[in-house]
């Protein structure tokens, strides 16, 4: 039997930063990554999981194939009773010159793709997972030629459905929300100037993200009949709606690409580790995409177990240590996945109690700056709101303003 330090089952954005991730801190891994479809999204990738890619070198390896982000802007256009001004998040306000980027999965993929190549510690395999046995002193992967591999840690990063944590057993609690995702790219006649506008619908968010020139992606949250009809329009009444649905602020809108769909769904796993197994990515958490949380999370799990198996190198899948994974990652993971569930429901709410709250929560943010700041600060490092953002990330997108500095 081969044996490896590391196998990471799943070759998506999360399995492949895991794999590099672990090759570079000096562990002997192999990567389980069957060839998957070109993935049409963009991400936005914000602050700690930005200095994590950016420290593997995948940011400098995107070259002029990412935008920065330097404000987020938050309409209200859901028309109710009670309705939220506008908010700005800017980076500036906290002494950043941007949030992050946000760039194109296939770009993301090929910048990671480029650094892979360069690791000799990591062997890639295109090849399906079909088989884990856990056991006390090693984990063993059956790749789908046969070939078995031992390891001392398995990572499972093969997505929502996720095989490997089916065949250990880890149960997941699944739920849909009755919406749509239409995703898009377009291009467009005004400026973006670097920023985001979330336009908070009564069928959910309208997600515009700016890239390279005048061009943006967007995540469109509709009602499923709705989006069918949206994606059947003739691609230039889908650009006017779009323009329309933006108030004209990017001015014209040209639909570039094809349009894919996402049925919107969530799901809570029961725990995220086992003997000499971690969870990473989505196969330990999802939800809808709403406010670039998704492949940020999946990427702060990569960075916490690449530095806590670093810390306990002589056995790297150890209890203690997945102990420690499990702790480390359970309260950003849940709040996470609680604050983007309670955020999508009340836009679906027409109970006025809920839209009082939701509009009074956005209204404060608009007008206590301390309170803008600090969630400005926690989206982008949890745990920063009150203690400032760490020197690792300021490193990355730190402007020349002042703020406040936290020495790890
Ligand atoms: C419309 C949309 C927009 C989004 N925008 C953002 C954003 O701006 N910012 C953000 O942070 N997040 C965003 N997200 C969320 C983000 O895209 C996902 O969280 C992220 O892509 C998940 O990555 P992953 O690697 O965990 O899973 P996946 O991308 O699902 O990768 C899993 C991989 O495992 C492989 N696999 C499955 N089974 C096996 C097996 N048996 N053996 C080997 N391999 C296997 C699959 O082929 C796949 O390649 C968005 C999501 C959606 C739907």
């Amino acid at each position: 039997m081969q044996r490896r330090q590391i196998v990471v089952v799943g070759g998506g954005l999360a399995g492949t930063a895991t794999a590099l991730g672990f090759a570079e801190a000096g562990f002997d891994t192999l990567l389980a990554a069957p060839p998957a479809p070109e993935d049409k999204r963009s991400s936005a990738i914000l602050g700690r999981s930005l200095a994590f890619l950016a420290e593997l070198g995948i940011i400098e390896a995107l070259q002029d194939r990412q935008a920065p982000l330097a404000v987020m802007r938050i309409v209200d256009d859901t028309g109710r009773l009670f309705r939220a001004p506008t908010v700005e998040f800017r980076a500036s306000e906290i002494g950043l010159t941007a949030f992050g980027i946000n760039a194109l999965n296939a770009d993301l993929a090929a910048a990671l793709g480029a650094c892979t190549g360069r690791s000799d510690r990591l062997e890639i395999r295109e090849l399906k997972a079909t088989d884990l046995t856990l056991e006390e002193d090693r984990a063993v992967v059956t790749l789908e030629d046969g070939t078995e591999i031992g390891a001392d840690l398995v990572v499972a990063a093969d997505g929502r459905r996720s095989p490997m944590r089916e065949a250990a057993g880890i149960k997941a609690r699944e739920w849909r929300y009755p919406q749509t995702a239409i995703v898009l790219n377009f291009d467009h006649t005004i400026d973006h100037n670097a920023v985001s506008t979330e336009f908070h619908t009564r069928t959910g968010p309208f997600t515009q993200v700016p890239l390279p020139g005048r061009r943006s992606s967007l995540v469109w949250v509709e009602e499923p009949k709705l989006a069918e009809l949206y994606i059947d329009l003739k691609p230039e009444k889908l650009g006017q709606t779009i323009a329309e649905k933006m108030h004209w602020i990017l001015g014209d809108v040209t639909i570039d690409g094809p349009i894919a769909r996402y049925p919107l769904g969530g799901a809570k796993v029961e725990r995220l580790t086992d003997r000499r197994l971690a969870l990473v990515g989505e196969a330990g958490h999802a939800f809808p995409p709403i406010g670039a949380q998704g492949l940020n999370l999946g990427l702060r799990d990569a960075e916490a177990l690449i530095r806590l198996v670093g810390e306990s190198r002589d056995d790297p899948g150890s209890r203690v240590t997945m102990r420690r994974y499990e702790a480390a990652r359970r309260s950003d993971i849940s709040s996470r996945t609680a604050g983007v569930d309670m955020l999508n429901r009340s836009l679906l709410m027409d109970f006025l109690p809920v839209q009082a709250a939701r509009s009074g929560g956005l209204t404060a943010m608009s007008l206590v700056p301390p309170l803008r700041q600090f969630a400005m600060r926690e989206g982008l490092v949890p745990g920063a709101g009150l203690t400032g953002l760490p020197r690792s990330v300021r490193k990355w997108i730190g402007g020349d303003h002042a703020g406040r500095d936290h020495v790890e």
